[in-house]
């Protein structure tokens, strides 16, 4: 392995640099319809095309041991999969899940982990096919999920100035519940339960794709403006984001709005949504299973991120939701 130099560790460039230049080494193939970058790749094989992503829950970077039960563990390695998964408009289908866990884990919570991520893949009839199990100094699940694709994946890339910027669900909860239960791990209520099961909008994510509302999508992991940002890049555009226009519980609210621009496992979806589909967004809310509500709106690349506050003042937006290797970190350390 290469002998560290100054400038070129992983805390030194942060996730989205390292990741650039990870994607730009990668090869592609005819059978590739979206690659690297999105919430999921896109193939086309034997004459289908499939959604496939994968993501991992590490104790220590995710979770504390002690904040939720192996079987919640299990749970939510297999629906921050499905989140992306809703993120394209996909039908999850086939999960592949590596464990890794040291000796002295108990059997009966492994067995656990198993049966509560087994019964979150059954809820979207989705099936686990098989996996690995490994040694480590703790504990980690990743699971790899196949999905079917709808006919036109929602992209990351197609907002346009003018679209308007919508979400999903509520934003802040599962970070104030992170917060509970980092005072607390007794702590309960809706917010916790928000951490510990996030809800992926896969309803709102096929119709969305089936009926051509939006022009980009993705979920939102890493806090509102860092996912935000991200979108925007993917697709050349700025944002301007409308505080008081935030969906909030009234707890998130007395907390800190901070927790909704940054607070970071929400699982909702984000959306760039053009002026002439807004009513039928809008006529369309019975049948997503979720509320959408409209924060704001794309503008020119060269306007950058911009906040607008109650009294109409605006700010420069400064993404700080959670960066693997960057400065702002989750949740244990
Ligand atoms: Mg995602």
């Amino acid at each position: 392995m290469a002998r560290r130099r100054r400038g070129n560790t992983l805390a030194e460039i942060g996730e989205d640099r390292l990741l650039a230049g990870l994607m730009s080494e990668l090869s592609s193939s005819p059978e590739v319809q979206v690659g690297p970058g999105d919430d999921c790749a896109a193939i086309r094989l034997g004459g289908r095309d499939w959604l496939w992503t994968c993501d991992a829950q590490i104790e220590g970077t995710h979770f504390d041991r002690s904040w939720m039960s192996a079987r919640q563990l299990g749970r939510k390695a297999y629906l921050v999969n499905a989140s992306d998964v809703a993120a394209m408009g996909g039908a999850p289908r086939f999960c592949l899940v590596c464990i890794t866990a040291p000796s002295s884990m108990a059997r009966r919570d492994v067995l656990a982990m198993q049966r509560g991520m087994a019964a979150a893949a059954a809820a979207d009839a989705a099936i686990i096919v098989g996996g690995n199990i490994a040694r480590a100094g703790e504990l980690g699940v990743t699971v790899s999920l196949l999905a079917e694709a709808p006919r036109s994946p929602l992209l990351r890339s197609g907002a346009e100035p003018g679209h308007a910027i919508y979400v999903s669900g509520r934003l802040g909860d599962a970070a104030l519940g992170l917060a509970s239960l980092r005072r607390d791990r007794a702590a309960k209520g809706l917010a916790v339960r928000k951490f510990r099961e996030p809800t992926p909008r896969l309803i709102a994510g096929r119709v969305l794709a089936d009926e051509r509302l939006a022009s980009a999508v993705m979920d939102l992991s890493d806090g509102l403006l860092t996912d935000l940002k991200r979108l925007c890049d993917a697709s050349g555009v700025g944002a301007r984001v409308e505080i008081p226009r935030l969906p909030m519980s009234r707890a998130v609210r007395a907390a800190g709005v901070a927790l909704a621009l940054s607070g970071g496992e929400d699982y909702e979806l984000l959306c760039a949504v053009p002026a002439q589909r807004e009513d039928a967004l809008m006529s369309l809310r019975d049948d997503l299973g979720c509320s959408m509500t409209r924060v704001g709106v794309f503008t020119r690349a060269n306007e950058g991120l911009v906040l607008v506050e109650a009294d109409g003042s605006t700010r420069a937006a400064r993404a700080a939701g959670f960066s693997h290797f960057g400065s702002v970190q989750r949740p244990t350390r």
